[in-house]
């Protein structure tokens, strides 16, 4: 059914006379069910003018008596009706389009002096094709997606000037026209392409989908149109940082809101005029949201960094954990990049035994993302078949929310630790058992000097739970300690020129050094264990 009313009559005409597409002349009389303007451009275009041409005879043959409007809507029913009857032996459709008053001017091929031809021209199938046929080729994985469409940002003030015309056209029919009166473009042309798109694509539009087609339009021929706003309020438009021109959509709102409503037809014609071309298409592009894998690692190499160590530019160690790692990951999921993080981290020389480490590693911009369980499996029997520097357990697939877990409480956990000790003095195992009777020790670690080059200069106090050990030879013994997260070991031992205090050297008397170490556990319990 045509949803426009004898109440609209006179702004339709007035529309259609200054060049505005049938699609836009709905939103402006704010016809808000979505059936109307999906219906093919040509039909709507014929059935307005045949609609509006029934008023001009009628306002013929109104001339000379004009009947109360009761009678007049009565009259109007009848006409629509034997229009319809007249578009079935396509009689009607000819005699409009011989008709030169509506037809020459606002054939389909003018382009739309408000919408500049998005409700028209890229509201068709082939133009959803098109941006379909760039979807498949991208090679992303989806089974949902959001659409989004960025209209060029003097589309804004062509609506306000159509708005402002159309309020005075109503205001003469007492009638008034609120913003809010509108249907939004965007909405508009999302009631017309999401059918299309899902069609097309086979998939469901979904707000919450993390894979985004997003569609750039511009319009190069009206791109002055916003600049005299720039006099009337300049706050609005402050230049910013990666913003190409001050003139965005935001901004452009903003300031019309701002601006009386006089000023704004002194600068801007209402109607807009007509344009010569319709918008073009800057960018078609496919994105998806980012995708999280954790696990916990095993580090057996004493001479593996947990990320690349560059110095100057120059790499010192071929590889590094995070690589050993990622370099699967991105492989297999196609992503553009990675984010690596882990709860804690060891030095190079610092072996990972135990259960291992947990980390985690957010893929950016992933093509694939469903695996199964046993894909997953196999991804990791691939990474550790690939090295016997790490080996990887517990890779799952978790939510960006669950990383939250594996930093939380960082510093209250637990870690335990195996070092080998040397002595500058030769000990006997009575010299060493009383550590093991050592619980819960304060320490002060000022930030040892290794690591001051990046770590601020502080002062903090960390817990040593436990210690024991195993005497070796008469300068040589194991410690194994539990201590709280964020300790320094390496430091606690030899005390870092008396800046961790007390230390085992300091305890024993004597000087103590650190020969290896080896983080024996981290008591974080995420992510879940999986079994084999
Ligand atoms: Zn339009």
């Amino acid at each position: 059914m045509f949803p426009l009313t004898e109440e609209n009559k006179h702004v339709a005409q007035l529309l259609l006379s200054t060049g505005t597409c049938p699609r836009c002349i709905f939103r402006f009389c704010g016809v808000d069910f979505h059936a109307p303007y999906q219906r093919p451009y040509k039909e709507l275009l014929n059935e307005l003018q045949k609609f509006l041409e029934t008023e001009k005879e009628e306002l013929i043959s109104d001339v000379p008596n004009p009947p109360p409007k009761k009678i007049r809507l009565q009259e109007l029913e009848d006409g629509i009706d034997g229009i319809d009857n007249l578009s079935q032996n396509g009689e009607g459709r000819v005699s409009i389009l011989e008709d030169g008053s509506i037809a020459s001017k606002n054939s389909n091929l003018n382009v739309c002096n408000v919408c500049l031809g998005i409700l028209q021209e890229f509201c068709e199938k082939e133009f959803i094709k098109k941006v379909c046929q760039k979807v498949e080729a991208s090679g992303f994985e989806f089974t949902n997606l959001v659409f989004s469409v960025s209209f060029p940002p003097q589309l804004s003030v062509r609506e306000h000037a159509a708005w402002l015309l159309v309020k005075q056209e109503m205001g003469k029919q007492n009638l008034s026209l609120g913003r809010n009166d509108i249907v939004q473009l965007k909405e508009a042309y999302k009631w017309i392409t999401h059918p299309l798109f899902s069609e097309e694509l086979g998939v469901p539009i979904d707000g919450k989908s993390l894979f985004e087609v997003s569609v750039i339009f511009a319009h190069p021929e009206t791109v002055e149109d916003c600049h005299f706003l720039r006099a009337i309020c300049p706050d609005c438009f402050k230049p910013a940082k990666n913003k190409q021109s001050v003139f965005t959509r935001m901004a452009v709102v903003k300031a019309l809101n701002k601006i009386k409503e006089e000023d704004f037809r002194k600068q801007f014609p209402c109607p807009p005029n007509s344009p010569k071309a319709v918008c073009t298409v800057l960018e078609i592009e496919c994105a998806h949201g980012a995708v999280f894998v954790a696990g916990r690692y095993n580090k057996y190499s004493r001479n593996l960094p947990q990320t690349p160590w560059i110095i100057d530019g120059e790499r010192k160690l071929e590889s590094s954990v995070e690589e050993l790692i990622s370099d699967h990951l991105l492989a297999v999921f196609k992503a553009e990049s990675f984010n690596f993080s882990s709860s804690g981290r060891e030095d190079v020389d610092v072996r990972t035994l135990g259960n291992g480490r947990p980390f985690a590693i957010e893929l950016v911009n992933p093509h694939r993302v469903h695996f199964t369980s046993q894909e997953i499996k196999e991804l990791q029997q691939k990474i550790n078949n690939s090295s016997n520097k790490i080996q990887v357990r517990d890779l799952q697939l978790v939510t960006r929310e669950a990383i939250g877990h594996m930093k939380e409480g960082e510093e209250e956990k637990t870690k335990s630790y195996s070092a080998l000790i040397w002595t500058n003095k030769a000990i006997q195992k009575k010299d060493i058992e009383f550590l093991n009777d050592i619980k819960d020790l304060k320490i002060d670690q000022k930030t040892p000097l290794r690591v001051l080059h990046r770590r601020p200069l502080a002062v903090r106090t960390r817990i040593i739970h436990s210690m024991e050990t195993r005497y070796v030879d008469e300068h040589h013994f194991h410690l194994y300690l539990k201590t709280q997260a964020g300790t320094y070991i390496k430091e606690f031992v030899h005390g870092d020129f008396g800046r961790t205090k007390p230390n085992i050297g300091s305890l024993m008397n004597m000087t103590a050094d650190i020969l290896e170490l080896d983080v024996e556990s981290v008591d974080v319990d995420w992510p879940p264990a999986l079994d084999d």
